[in-house]
């Protein structure tokens, strides 16, 4: 007799994924089989893909044409990695850069930290490691460029996840940030409650529970009720939008 099991039910995952269609890497690696390994393995998943072989074509590529994010070998003629970072940095450039090397000595990861690397793997490495560490970068990137949104005189912070209206930081429970980020994100939309129950709480939308009502006027009374511009409204049958009252 087969045991009969219940099926767990898995809360949906929220998207937090990065539209790496969009996303532009620079490879500078002199060795040309890797370079290929890179530009091909990055490509498979998406990503445009630009390669330079040489420590200053680099530097040229990566301060006159916009990348989301460098691969860094530190080998390389004319110019080597260490130096490819530090003119970066000098240049202002700020895109993540991302640093490959054979040497695994422990001064070698503080001296590419301090000079304004994002992250450090040595090989050889599974290519699967160093796509799970570009995402995460890549993350990391896109809210520091998108930081700050505003709706009205609501500001929020995605990287520090503060609110302030009228400059005033607003005191909000994790689920109130989750709620409100969300709405400013997505501000001129209708956004219904069932899509709220799942970006927000992460659960499936029952129609017999009131937890996104409940969830939005909680939130309201902090950062609607005490101003004179209203910002998030009811869309009568179909759910909220978030915009400036006009
Ligand atoms: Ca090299």
């Amino acid at each position: 007799m087969v045991a009969s099991t219940i099926p767990a039910r898995v809360p949906k995952r929220r998207s937090n994924q990065v539209s790496e269609a969009l996303m532009h890497l620079l490879v500078i690696e002199d060795e040309p089989k890797s370079a290929a390994y890179l530009a091909k393995g990055f490509s498979e998943q998406g990503f445009s893909v630009e390669c330079a072989s040489d420590g200053e074509t680099g530097v040229v590529l990566a301060t006159t044409r916009s990348f989301d994010l460098v691969i860094l070998d530190i080998g390389l003629p004319k110019q080597d990695g260490w130096s490819v970072l530090a003119q970066l940095r000098d240049r202002g450039t700020r895109t993540p850069v991302l640093i490959l090397t054979a040497q695994d000595a422990v001064s070698d990861r503080v001296r590419g930290l301090d000079l304004g690397a994002d992250d450090y793997l040595v090989k050889p490495f599974a290519f699967s490691e160093l796509l799970a560490r570009v995402r995460s970068l890549l993350r990391r990137g896109s809210l520091q460029t998108v930081r700050h949104v505003r709706v009205a005189d609501l500001e929020i912070d995605l990287l520090t996840q503060h609110a302030t209206r009228s400059a005033k930081r607003l005191d909000l429970s994790p689920i109130e940030w989750s709620l409100v980020s969300y709405l400013v994100r997505h501000q001129g939309q209708v956004i219904s409650r069932r899509l709220l129950a799942e970006a927000v709480w992460g659960m499936h939308f029952d129609s017999s529970t009131n937890v996104v009502d409940v969830g939005v006027r909680r939130l309201r009374a902090k950062v609607d009720d005490p101003f004179p511009i209203k910002v998030i409204h009811t869309v009568r049958g179909m759910g909220y939008r978030c915009g400036p009252d006009v």
